[in-house]
């Protein structure tokens, strides 16, 4: 049986900022099913949420500092999860990457450094846990340090490093590697440096046997200079190494025939009951409630790289159309601002709840009829696959995931019915209107706009296929690491 060490930052449910913890906290599971000894490695988050036990296991000494592992379950599974638990660095309130405030933990070098050092201490079975895994699979910038601490053992477990957004990429100033102590043979151009400065993002993607993302067309996209963040050279250069999975779903939590956070459960056999779910959202956020008015929706970290600017650039227009808008989310303080003042301006047709909330995100996909995705990019993007489990439209830009998991509605895809929403090209709120006002067409024809739905909804989305290339990649690197 492979075992395989799983380092994240986060993971669904004990942390959540976004699409990493659902990815860390489905993935997992659906390798295990497929026969795989899977162990996740996290930070123990002050913030972190779960009513399983946790245990000691034992205390590391990582250059000069004592250290301790703790063991708990992914809750509902019997992944085991061990926890980095160093109060100093981790135990405060605020979110894995940032405190109360929103400001970035001004120790982030250090905290993620610690991270991947105990996870490489872990993977050489010199953590005292009696368990030495095949692959380690690390994920993004905070475990991109892993590949490198491995690189300079005799020998390693094989290495796979998944970029789920370029956009982050763990630099510091080259005096970080100083204070972080790392061995000076891996500040080199084809190591960790970055132009003179420390990329953990970068060494994850030098140092690691097998690099993945998130979607195939987002593996093209970052080998090119407008998705690739100055590391486009490298993964063009390490192209044979770089393959592009797509993300599946947590399909038990995003069910729309079980989701208890739904006014009403339905399925693509009783449609019908889905309007009650409309409904309950449109009096929950305040608005009219209205069964006829076509109701638009966002849930989304509000940041450029969603494509809020252009909507809000848009957002007048937009307000003056025949629907209503519901909006949730937090981010920028500007976007959050200007966002608030267009509600509260427009309070018949457009709410705003600012902050995290599965369950309004929940009746949200349950609720909308349309679901907007304006991402300038999107690696894989996870809401857009809510939206057609639930039934509901989702407008995207043809970017990354979003271009591989939605069928724009055209004569043919409507004739062989794999039609499942409405895809526009270019980053202007000129395209993204255009695009709008074809979902209004779209929707004033009930018989095509249920068989989007309905096509939608029966897709299959599961984790099942995506593990088995994890898995069949796995073996590939397993074998080449003999
Ligand atoms: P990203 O990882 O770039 O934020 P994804 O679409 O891949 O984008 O994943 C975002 C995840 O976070 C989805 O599960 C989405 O529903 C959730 N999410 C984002 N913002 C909120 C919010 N304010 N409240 C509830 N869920 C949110």
């Amino acid at each position: 049986m492979k075992k395989i060490l799983f380092v994240t930052s986060e993971a669904h449910p004990l942390i959540k900022t976004g699409g990493l913890a659902d990815v860390s906290g489905s993935l997992p599971k659906a390798l295990a099913e497929l026969g795989t000894d899977i162990r996740i490695i996290i930070p123990n988050y002050r913030a972190i949420k779960t009513s399983e036990d946790i245990y000691y296991k034992s205390t590391l000494r990582i250059n000069g500092t004592d250290v301790n592992i703790l063991e708990t379950r992914l809750p509902d599974s019997d992944i085991i999860v061990w926890l980095v638990d160093y109060p100093k660095f981790f135990g405060f309130p605020g979110n894995p990457y940032v405190n109360e405030q929103g400001q970035e933990w001004g120790n982030n070098a250090e905290r993620f450094t610690l991270f991947c050092r105990v996870a490489t201490e872990i993977a050489m079975n010199r953590a005292y846990l009696n368990w030495q895994p095949d692959i380690v699979h690390g994920n993004d910038w905070q475990s991109g340090l892993v590949p490198a601490l491995l690189s300079l053992e005799a020998w390693h477990p094989a290495t796979v490093f998944t970029i789920h957004n370029m956009a982050y990429q763990g630099i510091f100033p080259k005096s970080t590697n100083t204070v972080l102590d790392l061995p000076e043979s891996l500040w080199t151009v084809d190591g960790i440096e970055y132009h003179g400065q420390l990329s953990f993002l970068k060494s994850g993607i030098a140092y690691a046997d097998h690099i993945t993302t998130v979607s195939p067309t987002y593996a093209q996209e970052i080998q090119t200079a407008a998705f690739g963040y100055g590391l486009e050279g490298l993964l063009s250069y390490r192209n044979a190494d770089l393959t592009g999975i797509i993300n599946g779903i947590d399909t038990e939590q995003w069910n729309p025939e079980t989701d208890t956070y739904l006014d009403t459960p339905f399925s693509s056999a009783t449609l019908s009951k889905r309007l009650a779910n409309k409904l309950a959202l449109q009096a929950h956020m305040a608005l009219p409630v209205d069964k006829k008015i076509p109701v638009f929706g966002l849930i989304s970290r509000l940041v450029e790289q969603k494509g809020i600017d252009m909507l809000l650039n848009c957002l007048s227009e937009m307000l003056a159309l025949p629907l209503q808008f519901v909006l949730l989310g937090s981010g920028d303080k500007d976007f959050e601002e200007q966002l608030l003042a267009f509600a509260a301006a427009h309070p018949e047709k457009m709410a705003v709840k600012l902050g995290y909330s599965e369950g309004l995100a929940h009746l949200i996909e349950a609720g909308v009829d349309v679901f907007l995705m304006p991402s300038r990019f999107e690696p894989c993007g996870l809401n857009q696959i809510y939206s057609q489990r639930y039934g509901a439209i989702p407008v995207v830009r043809k970017t990354g995931g979003l271009a591989d998991t939605v069928t724009d509605t055209t004569l043919n895809s409507l004739q062989d019915h794999t039609a499942t929403g409405i895809v526009f090209n270019d980053t202007n709120s000129g395209t993204l209107m255009e695009a709008i006002k074809r979902a209004l067409v779209l929707y004033s024809q009930p018989k095509l706009w249920k068989q989007l739905q309905i096509t939608g909804m029966d897709k299959s989305y599961s984790w099942q296929l995506s593990a088995q290339h994890y898995m069949d990649l796995y073996n590939r690197v397993v074998d080449a690491n003999q």
